[in-house]
């Protein structure tokens, strides 16, 4: 009930925020011998740069502001309502052309500067939107897409807060004034929460990794003791920003889930599958090396739902946040009936599974099933994929009773939550975490 009342606040913000230029067009006094359409086309401009500002709040992982949703729901809300305000911003000038009639606003040499200033921000956002969408076809690494798109915002905010002032129009009255000097002012400091403010907390809150070991599936366990303070409290299964090797200046920095008991106070731990630049040269940390965590975030957690038990369903290293909450509920010593599906490719791919055998002596009603694509000879265990007569061999005889967490590759997440529907499981009862952002 108290994340439904945040949230519903939360969007209730962002509506008064984003819609209160209008009272900047329609209350204030207007310039004179100006049409509807005018008037129109710069309402619509002022709510699209009020929605732009609002961007940098919703990526800035404000935990107050995250906490309802999760922070991959605010990011997807950030991808999804960045095209609506691409759409509201490109109503404005197509609007002039159109009361003019005439593409003389076009020839650039003939404009004056303000106008100048509209079409590199409309520029930047174009650019803003290719390189996300088609960051993986443009080949930008993770990394480089982020410098670019945090240039391209500020620079589309920038020149469409320097077309507002060139053109003069509404910002006469004081209240005015105070209202877009607020807004760019809150834009700023946002910026300056993200890259200065937060990383000298982190700064003065490192950690030291005491341990790093191999497991099962081409992963490693770090285990990251806090030096100096007393570390970070989490949910079982939210995730965290790690960054090893660099300072928290740096743009380099990955999300990874804590994979360790939420009840365990000396450390916590992370457990990373060999992937790409980053996680490949895991090999090479030491005990002792430095790093800085950022977190906890997300939603995903069994701590949110309550219920008579749980249903975990988990595709690889998808494991690990699930792993962190069999943990946590073990060091509970919970006893309700808990179900573990966990699919993988091969034996060899199942992450934990020693562990997780170990855990049912400490969970007296987990159960677990094991389910791979390419089994060995003597595997007697499910094979294939999970799909509804799987889950129908398996799920507890009242499923709509549990609550369901599934993390695992976006195919697989998205063909489970169809068998579960198909299997009765309500879809408010099924939470789904993916390990890619972006
Ligand atoms: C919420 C969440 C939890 C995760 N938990 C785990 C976990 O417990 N164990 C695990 O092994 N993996 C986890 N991942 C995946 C992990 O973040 C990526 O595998 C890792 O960042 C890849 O980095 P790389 O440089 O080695 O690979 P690359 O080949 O450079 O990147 C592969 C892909 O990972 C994503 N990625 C890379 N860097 C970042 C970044 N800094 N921020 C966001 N996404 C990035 C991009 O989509 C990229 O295309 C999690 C991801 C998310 C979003």
């Amino acid at each position: 009930m108290k994340h439904f009342i945040q949230g519903f606040f939360w969007l209730g913000l962002y509506l008064v925020v984003s819609l209160l230029p209008l009272a900047v067009v329609f209350i204030g006094p207007r310039p004179p011998g100006r049409d509807f359409i005018t008037e129109l086309s710069a309402a619509l401009g002022f709510v699209g740069l009020a929605m732009i500002g609002l961007q940098f709040f919703l990526t800035a992982r404000f935990r107050l502001i995250e906490a309802p949703y999760g922070l991959d729901m605010i990011l997807r809300f950030h991808r999804e309502i960045s095209m609506v305000a691409c759409l509201i911003i490109l109503a404005h000038p197509l609007l002039i052309l159109w009361r003019d009639q005439s593409l003389h606003i076009l020839y650039l040499p003939d404009q004056p500067l303000r106008v100048w200033f509209a079409v590199i921000s409309l520029l930047a956002l174009a650019a803003l939107i290719v390189s996300s969408i088609w960051r993986r076809k443009l080949r930008l690494s993770y990394e480089t897409w982020r410098v670019i798109h945090g240039s391209l915002a500020i620079c589309a905010l920038g020149f469409a807060l320097g077309h507002v002032i060139g053109v003069g129009h509404y910002i006469a009255d004081l209240w005015q004034q105070v209202l877009w000097i607020a807004m760019a002012a809150a834009s700023i400091t946002v910026l300056l929460y993200i890259r200065v403010f937060k990383p000298l907390i982190q700064k003065r809150r490192p950690y030291r990794i005491a341990d790093i070991h191999q497991e099962g599936g081409n992963a490693w366990t770090l285990r990251c003791v806090p030096d100096g303070h007393s570390g970070i409290e989490f949910d079982a299964g939210q995730f965290a920003w790690l960054t090893l090797w660099n300072s928290p200046f740096t743009i380099e920095e990955h999300p990874f889930s804590l994979a360790s008991s939420a009840l365990e106070e000396e450390y916590v731990e992370f457990t990373i599958k060999e992937l790409g630049d980053f996680t490949r040269e895991l090999d090479k940390v030491e005990p002792g090396t430095t790093a800085y965590i950022d977190g906890p975030y997300g939603a995903f957690s069994f701590e949110r739902y309550p219920a008579a038990g749980y249903v975990f369903i988990a595709g690889g290293i998808g494991i690990t946040p699930i792993m962190s909450m069999l943990r946590t509920l073990a060091d509970y010593g919970d006893t309700r009936p808990l179900l573990l599906i966990f699919a993988a490719h091969r034996f060899e791919n199942l992450t934990f599974y020693d562990e997780i055998e170990e855990l049912k002596e400490r969970l007296e009603y987990l159960q677990t099933v094991h389910i791979l694509n390419d089994p060995p000879e003597d595997w007697s265990g499910e094979t294939g994929f999970v799909d509804a007569q799987m889950l129908n061999r398996h799920l507890p005889e009242y499923p709509r009773r549990h609550q369901y967490f599934l993390c695992g590759p976006f195919p697989m997440l998205i063909s489970v939550e169809q068998a579960l529907l198909q299997v009765d499981v309500p879809g408010t009862h099924i939470h789904a975490e993916l390990f890619n952002l972006v």
